[in-house]
């Protein structure tokens, strides 16, 4: 059986009295829970690995260097990530490709890094809304998985985010159709270049605007382990029914 999980994205939102979130969140949580892991800003990630102590709750960062130290000033490494507590780190968001030009090649580098700190990298990738509308979906996806992914990716290592760029932040959702389709042909890329008995065991999940009137859906695609949840992940009330939809799919 995969894991499921359930990843929120903080951004750059939030200061130290919304980790009382964390608590609610908790209070919140059905009998079951899925895997839940929480992205604040850097600048709080030792106090949330506090915060969530006995919680149950996995603190991520949003970004990681992808060397361990030196002179890059305002930069974070993976080492000092884990140094906080922290379990989990996004890498290769559409909005750090976007603002920061990070191409395939520097996300590989970032999820090893990772990796060496011991840390499991959520891998993103997504397509733009040109690509979307030109129907290349599915060739911008194995690009990036090709290049974003190292080898010697494992279960224990790596989940992989399939997030399209125009349903982040934006209230758009692909058809459950789409979803599908685009998940069992990442499970089918990792397959060919991993091996079934690793492929079959990566978390993937989908992010772009998962609501929780949209999660019980979304949920529904036989390839679809989870979401990494924005804007319903910064309140217990919206992140905790998409929780529980997740755990009762
Ligand atoms: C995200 O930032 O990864 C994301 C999916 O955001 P939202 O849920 O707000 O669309």
């Amino acid at each position: 059986m995969r894991r499921k999980l359930a990843a929120g994205n903080w951004k750059m939102n939030g200061n130290a009295a919304s980790l009382s979130e964390l608590h609610t969140l908790h209070s919140l949580m059905p009998q079951n829970p899925p895997q839940v892991v929480i992205c604040p800003p850097a600048p709080l990630l030792f106090r949330a690995t506090e915060a969530a102590r006995g919680t149950g709750i996995q603190i991520g960062a949003q970004d990681c260097h992808m060397q361990h130290n030196g002179a890059f000033t305002g930069d974070i490494s993976s080492e000092l990530i884990a140094d906080t507590g922290a379990t989990f780190v996004i890498v290769g968001h559409s909005e750090r490709r976007e603002a920061h030009e990070e191409r395939d090649r520097d996300v590989r580098k970032k999820a090893q890094s990772a990796w060496e700190s011991g840390l499991t990298a959520i891998i993103c990738i997504g397509e733009t809304l040109d690509d979307h509308e030109a129907n290349n979906t599915l060739d911008i996806i194995a690009g990036q998985l090709a290049g974003s992914l190292p080898d010697g990716v494992s279960a224990n290592n790596t989940v992989v985010a399939y997030e399209p760029i125009w349903a982040i932040g934006t209230g758009k959702v692909p058809t459950l159709s789409q979803i599908i389709e685009v998940h069992d042909f990442i499970r089918s890329k990792l397959t060919a270049r991993y091996g079934l008995e690793v492929a079959d065991m990566i978390p993937l999940l989908y992010g772009g605007s998962v609501k929780p009137d949209n999660a019980t859906t979304i949920f529904k695609a036989d390839n679809v382990d989870g979401a990494l949840v924005g804007g319903a992940s910064l309140k217990a009330e919206d992140f905790a029914p998409i929780i529980a939809a997740l755990a009762n799919s």
